[in-house]
């Protein structure tokens, strides 16, 4: 399959516009939201000001809502999407600041000063919410206490309104777009579960950030917010349901500084338990694809690299699925529909090269969507980097009918150039077809880890 540079260069352009604009989402919104959070392990939620009111809902600790008036010991917050009600101004306190640990073992304390007994000890790089200071030490919230940690061990989260938040999405698919309204351009799109960050809020729309960076307008009922504190990953969330002792941090022994590891760290085996896969080995049939001057042809090569991955795959859990098992001829409507069909977590499309200039050399990992896929094709970059057998082109923008039709997080990868001779004799080879898979294998392990 050759790409079509031309395409390629004025999406890069676009690329470079749309790049430079969350940036200016800082200095767009300075307008200070005010925001409460809740001290109290759980409170309820008031249709009016004081206890005779009909309780509406429970909100919880280190949880925060937008705080719109405060009225007799009582605090008028948005507890859900334009649901107003009442907490009582004790179980709860309006935010000052949101910040960052940057120490592990961060020692929290009930009083301000050394001499406050420790309560607890919060890692680097959990959020925090600041609801006093008293000279050196700020009062803090997180989902499990309040207390006092040295000011100089904290610094600025990111934004500026200290309203971050974030949220996950809850729609399977989930459109970005370049303005906050369904006619805007859509730009990429987001997959059920994942994480974003909120940076601005207009009518029913979010302004969201992705852990990539990359940033967009998406609809707000399809984002379920995430109050407070950060969105821990999948193994903190494992470890917060564990005993306390089965969570607590290991002491490597050492010459240098004390290290701390997390114990639940998984083996490789069931790194990809869960997953599906779907490679598509490309061509087939009487679509024989690239074909190099020795007459290897890339519908043969793909086939070879895509049984040899399914292999590897497997032995690490992951569930693999073929878009084709034999030389057949299968429409690219139907490896797409594949993807669909098993849900797939991430679908692989293999391909080898051909172009006019003879010099032309390497492997290229394509993506189309900018969210979606962006993140699978850059799992790649660092294995193909590592390659020594050929060269790496890196990530490129690929207008393909399996990248641009599939809703799933999907990647073309050109393994090499067949018009290249010495590309061609090097991608037949079994030492080859038995590293670039390896490589592959470590970008879907990295990808899901
Ligand atoms: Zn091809």
């Amino acid at each position: 399959m050759r790409p079509r540079r031309w395409f390629a260069i004025l999406v890069c352009l676009c690329c470079l516009v749309t790049a430079a604009w969350p940036a200016e989402v800082k200095g767009e919104n300075k307008k200070k939201e005010r925001l409460a959070v809740v001290t109290v392990d759980r409170v309820n939620v008031r249709q009016g000001p004081g206890v005779p009111y009909r309780p509406l809902a429970n909100v919880h600790r280190g949880e925060t809502y937008r705080l719109i008036d405060i009225k007799d010991g009582w605090l008028k917050i948005e507890w859900k999407k334009n649901k107003i009600g009442w907490i009582a101004a004790s179980y709860a306190a309006p935010v000052r600041e949101m910040e960052i640990v940057q120490e592990d073992r961060l020692r929290l304390r009930q009083e301000p000063g050394l001499d406050g007994r420790i309560i607890g000890h919060l890692a680097q790089g959990d959020q925090v919410i600041v609801i006093k200071e008293k000279g050196e030490w700020k009062q803090i919230v997180t989902k499990k206490a309040v207390g006092w940690v040295a000011a100089s061990y904290l610094a600025d989260a990111e934004s500026p309104t200290g309203s971050r938040q974030t949220g996950v999405v809850t729609a399977d698919s989930l459109n970005v777009r370049v303005a906050p309204s369904l006619d805007a351009e859509r730009i990429g799109r987001l997959l059920h579960g994942e994480r974003v960050e909120i940076v601005e809020t207009k009518r029913d729309w979010y302004k969201i950030v992705t852990r990539s960076g990359l940033g967009g307008w998406v609809a707000a009922e399809y984002i379920e917010m995430k109050n407070g504190q950060a969105v821990g990953n999948q193994e903190e969330a494992v470890a917060e349901s564990a005993s306390p002792a089965a969570v607590d941090l290991v002491t490597i022994q050492g010459n240098g500084p004390r290290q701390y590891v997390k114990k639940w760290t998984r083996t490789p085996v069931q790194v990809l338990a869960g997953k599906t896969i779907v490679l598509d080995a490309g061509h087939g049939g009487k679509d024989g694809g690239a074909e190099s001057v020795n007459g290897v042809t890339e519908k043969t090569l793909t086939m070879e690299t895509a049984e040899r991955l399914k292999e590897k795959l497997e032995t690490y859990g992951a569930r693999v699925v073929l878009t084709r098992v034999n030389d057949d001829y299968v429409p690219l409507s139907a490896r797409v529909a594949t993807a669909r069909l098993y849900q797939a977590d991430a679908f692989i499309s293999l391909h080898y090269d051909s172009a006019e200039d003879e010099d032309a050399s390497g492997i290229t990992a394509y993506y189309y969507d900018r969210f979606a896929d962006y993140g699978l094709a850059q799992s790649f970059q660092g294995p193909f980097s590592k390659l020594s057998a050929l060269p790496f082109r890196g990530l490129a923008f690929g207008n393909y009918y399996v990248l641009r039709e599939n809703e799933r997080p999907s990647v073309l990868l050109e393994l090499g150039y067949l018009s290249n001779r010495s590309d061609a004799e090097v991608v037949a080879t079994d030492s080859y077809q038995e590293t670039v898979t390896t490589a592959i294998v470590n970008a879907v392990r990295h990808y899901f880890q």
